[in-house]
């Protein structure tokens, strides 16, 4: 919790109230997991975080002016080691192309999550002036817009409300292993979603958070996208 307040603090010394993939920390301190990986203002610095990786990685731009990386060529999926270099500058000059002022914090690298046995949900909040902080979980990556498959509920929620909502979305078969799929680790699922009600819980000045995706595997679950809102 402690360590949630100062990644808040840190954002708002910034003068943003829109925070990104470089918050990823926060839900570190709640116990959600991420992949490993950092953000890096330099190219060198990215290499030395591809090398630690150790295999192929994801890049990403992080700037608070960008909300859709993937809509300006800012995600660059399964970067070879020795591409990271002319990667990060690549991400740099397409964030620039889309808007010449933009504040760059620099470049995510990121360790890659298999989206072959995932399933990308959506784990989201929304904080309504009359009932509160809203928790929103649904099927995400490109389906949560075309499909709209999510279901709400006031946070705090209970482990069987968390639950509950998982068998709500229409795609619930999804989650519980359909055509030969395996089930994906619901209990890892509840847990995270439990996590996210504690967090918007405990810290009212997040009016807005989502992550998208938050990859669900048979064995646990990655946030692998953040994207929050301080009022
Ligand atoms: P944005 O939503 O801002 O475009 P994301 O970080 O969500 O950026 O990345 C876009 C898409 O790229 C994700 O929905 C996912 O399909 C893919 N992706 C992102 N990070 C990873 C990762 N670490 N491993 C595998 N795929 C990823
Ligand atoms: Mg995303």
């Amino acid at each position: 919790r402690e360590r949630a307040r100062e990644v808040l603090q840190g954002a708002s010394r910034r003068d943003t109230n829109r925070l990104g993939v470089e918050a990823m920390e926060l839900l570190d301190a709640y116990g959600i997991p991420t992949p490993q990986g950092d953000v890096v203002d330099s190219p060198g610095d990215a290499e030395a975080i591809a090398e630690e990786i150790g295999e192929d990685v994801v890049m990403k731009i992080v700037s608070p002016d960008i909300l859709h990386k993937s809509d300006i060529g800012g995600v660059e999926v399964g970067v070879p080691p020795e591409e990271v270099r002319d990667t990060y500058e690549d991400l740099v000059v397409r964030a620039r192309n889309y808007q010449s002022d933009a504040t760059i914090l620099g470049v995510q690298v990121q360790e890659m999550v298999d989206l072959e046995t995932g399933t990308e949900t959506i784990l989201g909040m929304n904080r309504d002036p009359q009932f509160g902080p809203l928790l929103l979980f649904g099927l995400g990556g490109i389906f949560v817009e075309v499909l709209e498959d999510t279901t709400v509920r006031v946070a705090p929620v209970s482990e069987p409300e968390a639950s509950a909502m998982l068998d709500d979305i229409e795609s619930a078969p999804l989650l519980q292993g359909a055509r030969g799929r395996e089930p994906v680790d619901r209990a890892a699922l509840v847990e995270t979603v439990q996590r996210l009600s504690q967090l918007v819980t405990d810290f009212p000045a997040i009016v807005e958070l989502d992550i998208n995706p938050l990859v669900a595997t048979p064995d646990g679950v990655t946030a692998v996208d953040l994207r929050l809102t301080l009022d």
